[in-house]
């Protein structure tokens, strides 16, 4: 790869992308520091990123149910439990944001 505005040769390197586990493909011109990403290694990158965001839907709606007189609950349902990998037993811990936000951690 030929940098297109000073004709060096430009060093391959390695992107990180945030939230996949591959890296991709880019050309750095050691001269002006121009980066040109790899479009193959750059398009696998981005399809892994959709897959994850097909097996984890996000949104959704759930029912708040009364467990007993005073206790109220919802359920994960089986995308969450396949997305995140659940476990009967497992601890979760609640934070309550504002009125209308709950985050909900492991560990
Ligand atoms: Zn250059």
């Amino acid at each position: 790869m030929i940098c297109k505005k000073c004709k060096k040769r430009m060093k391959e390197i390695k992107v990180n992308v945030e939230g996949a586990k591959l890296s991709s493909k880019a050309f750095e011109c050691s001269k002006c520091g121009d980066l040109q990403f790899d479009r193959e290694s750059g398009l696998k990158v981005v399809k892994e990123l959709e897959k994850k965001k097909k097996a984890c839907p996000l949104n959704m709606e759930q029912k708040i149910t009364k467990l007993s007189y005073d206790r109220l609950g919802f359920y994960f349902n089986k995308d969450i439990v396949r997305c995140l990998d659940l476990k009967p037993g497992e601890k979760v811990y609640l934070t309550v944001l504002d009125k209308n936000n709950l985050l909900i951690n492991r560990n």
